[in-house]
């Protein structure tokens, strides 16, 4: 069995999406403004589709990781950022990660 044979044997497609992204141009980092604008745009011109949301992913700023905080481990306080020593410690620095000792 292949992997995708195997994939589909075990899983399936669900909650598909139609994904815009923002143009480089106007860069990875683009403002919501300019999605907010492209959303518009899709409504102009797509009738009868309410499903429309704007979505985003959400890195570090200090290493580009995806943002990943504990959540219930004993060890660390929830919402600590998992990524980092630096978004670790500006954490701890925080009113945030006094908040959870
Ligand atoms: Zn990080």
């Amino acid at each position: 069995m292949d992997r995708e044979k195997f994939l589909n044997a075990c899983s399936e497609q669900v909650n598909w999406r139609v994904i815009v992204s923002i143009p480089p141009a106007v860069g990875y980092r683009a403002a919501p403004d300019e999605a907010i604008r492209i959303m518009g745009e899709i409504k102009r011109h797509v009738d009868g589709f309410s499903g429309l949301v704007v979505d985003y992913d959400r890195i570090c700023k200090f290493c580009g990781a995806a943002w990943e905080v504990a959540d219930g481990m004993k060890a660390i306080p929830d919402g600590r950022p998992l990524c980092c020593e630096k978004a670790g410690k500006m954490f701890d620095e925080s009113a945030l990660g006094t908040l959870e000792r």
